[in-house]
């Protein structure tokens, strides 16, 4: 698991220096803001969803660099996806950072997400990576449906 311990620092290293997706929507569909009093990690979840599936999304904030790479691969891994799929990968991500340290992620899954398999490592950095999800479920669940014609 060595190699996945080095590919988590440079990941979290490289979207901490340059986050993807962080600015605002004007057009968004629905929007959350997230707070994690613990760290002190805020963060602001901008979603576009059209026929269930996740148009676009971004990131307004500030955190510690656990959050900010957090939220900035969350988009990046959410984008074009289906809120059924949306949620399949929230419950594999949670279940990965809520199993012990030796039990490997689900990378056929997961993907890069699996480098925040690391974050078991210090327990009171788990609320910084889980925070974007959070953020984004509630973003979900307010989310205003068109009105439909049928
Ligand atoms: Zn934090």
């Amino acid at each position: 698991m060595s190699d996945l311990r080095d590919l988590y620092q440079q990941t979290i290293l490289d979207h901490t220096r340059k986050p993807r997706n962080k600015h605002e929507m004007s057009d968004a569909t629905a929007t959350a803001d997230g707070h994690n009093p613990l760290c002190g990690d805020k963060i602001k979840l901008f979603l576009k969803v059209s026929n269930g599936i996740i148009e676009d999304i971004s990131f307004t904030g500030n955190g510690c660099a656990i959050s900010t790479a957090s939220a900035s691969m969350m988009t990046e891994a959410l984008k074009g996806k289906s809120l059924a799929e949306v949620q399949a990968l929230f419950e594999r991500f949670h279940t990965m950072l809520t199993s012990p340290m030796d039990r490997d992620p689900d990378i056929e899954v997961l993907d890069k997400l699996a480098v925040f398999s690391g974050v078991r490592e210090f327990p009171v950095r788990v609320k910084c990576a889980t925070l974007p999800w959070h953020t984004l479920q509630a973003a979900i669940k307010h989310e205003h449906r068109p009105v439909s014609t049928e």
